[in-house]
């Protein structure tokens, strides 16, 4: 009778509904776990939805004990998808300590985790750009003939004059290229570097002479692009400060506007990745597979749903990745495997090493704990004729809207709860 007593609160608790009546047993009470395995996933964006900079937030704590058993185990597989870029042993840490529930360094996807899947550059020579940490940020995605801009610098000393300190010292020495550093064969950009002009002037010379500016191009309007790299499009974000900060996509615009100003042709991009852009939740997807099967999950994975603040970036790109599965599936259906309508730099590389394709539809829910507020709805919507999306994300206001808007993260796991029938009862 215990059980019994302690089941039927666990179910209103959650708002669960059982079919048919009668006593519940214990065994039955087995069943209906076993049964009740689920079939979904669950993504979160991290600032904004779990913690603000670095104070957790209640609700989050609260929320991720609906997620686990009386041991502590997680029952429903998570991940954490944000486009900060920091070394994911770090973030896993942190969102462990602030949650205490058990997270990997795996479960956690930052802006450029989904280079993992660029197998073909991880062995050419690619210059890093970003801040602390890039060389060791890329190295862990698997490139392992890296520089930086400092190594460039080094090896071609004339090049940045826009440093009138360095002209001064060009002028009182001599100073000659390295014939000997390899040609740069691609351009990782992982996140805003400081010195902007020093690296803006240093990518155009790379991007003009196929990586080797020791001799000018023939023609600046002609030359072949080297791939280019870009993770995270994110033009400002929230600090601080009483309004927004320049972000890495602010420097995009810079490097995009130069090199069409300079060669009279867009800046291509090799591929766009992190939020809002379909590689990162395909890769979110791959994660959450991956915890499915750690954590004892027999059914496949149907259905995911995306926690986020930013209705410009989380819930975007949720309903992008939607939209994307809707078109893979229409196609299997119709015996196409290969093709979509996804523009070049957004297109997902076939990856043998992801888990298959399992999820057929992605739910976005919106939560108003960071950036989005329910009160400035009106303030937001005339902001929102101002596209501040990247060049290749056609701005489509619809794709703003989320599937479903909760106060906070703890509604979200519980309205996630009701709409799936999951009862999850502590065992
Ligand atoms: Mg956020």
């Amino acid at each position: 009778m215990r059980d019994l007593v302690q089941l039927t609160t666990s179910i209103s608790e959650y708002g669960c509904s059982i079919e048919g009546s009668g006593d519940f047993s214990v065994s039955d009470h087995k069943q209906l776990i076993q049964n009740n395995e689920p079939d979904f996933g669950i993504l979160f964006d991290v600032d904004g939805v779990l913690a603000r900079g670095s104070t957790p937030l209640s609700a989050a704590v609260q929320a991720a004990r609906l997620l686990q058993d009386s041991q502590g185990n997680l029952k429903v597989p998570v991940a954490f998808v944000t486009n900060a870029c920091n070394r994911s042993h770090d973030k896993a840490r942190q969102i462990q300590d602030w949650l205490n529930i058990k997270v990997t360094p795996d479960m956690v996807i930052h802006a450029p985790t989904p280079a993992r899947m660029l197998k073909e550059f991880h062995t050419k020579h690619v210059l890093v750009i970003g801040q602390e940490h890039r060389k060791e940020i890329a190295e862990d995605l698997g490139f392992v003939n890296t520089c930086t801009i400092e190594d460039v610098q080094e090896a071609y000393p004339l090049l940045d004059m826009v440093n009138h300190e360095n002209r001064k010292a060009v002028a009182n020495g001599t100073f000659l290229d390295d014939p000997n550093f390899p040609r740069i064969e691609a351009i990782l950009l992982i996140g805003e570097p400081i010195v902007w002009e020093t690296h803006l002037q240093l990518l155009i010379d790379l991007l003009l002479t196929e990586g080797k500016p020791s001799s000018p191009p023939e023609s600046m309007s002609k030359v072949k692009q080297l791939p280019v790299i870009a993770c995270n499009m994110d033009l400002v974000f929230m600090h601080q400060a009483c309004m927004p900060r320049f972000g890495h996509g602010a420097f995009l615009v810079c490097l995009e506007a130069l090199y069409k100003k300079i060669t009279g042709h867009e800046l291509e991009y090799t591929a766009l990745i992190g939020k809002p852009c379909e590689i990162t939740y395909r890769y979110a997807e791959h994660v959450i597979n991956d915890v499915a099967k750690m954590i004892g999950i027999k059914r496949p994975i149907v259905k995911l749903y995306f926690i986020g603040d930013n209705p410009n970036v989380d819930i975007v790109g949720a309903n992008l990745y939607d939209r994307y599965l809707k078109e893979v599936w229409q196609n299997r259906d119709n015996g196409n495997f290969t093709t979509n309508s996804l523009p070049k730099s957004r297109l997902i590389p076939n990856e043998s090493d992801l888990y298959e394709q399992t999820v057929r539809s992605m739910k976005s829910l919106l939560v108003g704990t960071g950036v989005y507020k329910q009160d400035t709805k009106k303030s937001t919507a005339e902001d929102a004729e101002v596209y501040h999306g990247h060049r290749d994300i056609t701005n489509e206001p619809e794709l703003t809207k989320p599937s479903q808007f909760v106060p906070d993260v703890l509604h979200g796991i519980r309205h996630i709860f009701e709409v799936e029938n999951y009862c999850y009862l502590n065992t």
